[in-house]
Order: C-alpha cells, then sequence, then structure tokens
C-alpha cells in the first residue's frame, strides 16, 4: 500500500512554507478529551479524518490510551530521510511520543518498560483514513499518523 509522498502535498498544497492549506480547527467540544488541544493548526483534510479517529477512539474506549499531543504541523524533514516531512502540510499527527519511541516494534517497546499504543487504538486511525507509522515494517514510526494517499 503507498503511502502519501511529500512530492504529491507538494503538488496538492504548494510548498510547505505557503502553509496554503492550513487552518486553525476548533475542535468541537465533544472532541475535547484529554490531552486533545481545544485549537490545532492542521491541513483541512485533516479534520474530517481527524474528526472521526477521535469519535472512534471515545466509542471504543481505546482514548484511555492517549496521554500526549506531540503535534501536527511542523516544517522539517522526514527522521532518517532526505524529504520533507508530511507535519510540514499539516497532514500527520504525533501521539504519546515517549512511549512509542521512532523506530522500535510494539515488543522492543514492551522489553524497555514502554506502553505502546494496542491494535485497537491503530485501528481506530485506520478506519478513519489514516496510516498508522505503527505497521511500518521498516523504521517504525508507532507515535505517527498520517492521511492515507
Ligand atoms: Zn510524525
Amino acid at each position: 500500500m503507498a503511502l502519501l509522498t511529500s512530492t504529491e502535498c507538494i503538488s496538492r498544497y504548494g510548498a510547505a512554507y505557503k502553509e496554503s492549506n492550513m487552518v486553525l480547527w476548533d475542535v468541537p467540544t465533544e472532541l475535547e478529551i484529554g490531552v486533545i488541544p481545544k485549537r490545532i493548526y492542521c491541513n483541512k483534510d485533516m479534520l474530517i479524518p481527524l474528526t472521526l479517529a477521535l469519535k472512534a477512539l471515545i466509542a471504543t474506549g481505546y482514548v484511555k490510551e492517549l496521554k500526549t499531543w506531540d503535534g501536527c504541523f511542523n516544517i522539517r524533514q522526514k527522521r532518517g530521510a532526505r524529504s520533507m516531512s508530511l507535519h510540514s502540510w499539516g497532514v500527520a499527527v504525533d501521539l504519546n511520543s515517549s512511549d512509542n519511541q521512532f523506530g522500535k516494534t510494539y515488543e522492543q517497546l514492551k522489553k524497555i518498560g514502554k506502553n505502546p499504543f494496542t491494535d485497537g487504538f491503530l485501528q481506530c486511525f485506520r478506519s478513519a483514513g489514516f496510516d498508522c507509522g505503527g505497521d511500518w515494517v521498516k523504521n517504525p514510526d508507532r507515535m505517527h499518523f498520517q492521511l492515507r494517499k
């Protein structure tokens, strides 16, 4: 399954610094759960999928796993690669970063005493239209959820 790329983001949204598709989203009160900010600066293409993901987390109870909001928009390069991170266009979010360190699998994180997201949590994002970094065999990124292509 092919992932959304930075090249596609450039053709869809233009150069990241232009912030052309970015909005300051007033998060609906019913989604103001735990660590979710009251306002999120993100790509407008994220509004529906993110709403669906948060609703699914609440409906299933997996929302209890959510501990930290670690950001959406951030113009930077991808970790360990030369291309730009999809965070540069506000189409990805990071959650519970300290328990879901980059490059480590669920089992590796468990072994060092971390509490990585369960598959049920990831499923709430998959069903809402996201690709989960936790599903990547090469360079797993369990904190990372990005808009599906
Ligand atoms: Zn990320």
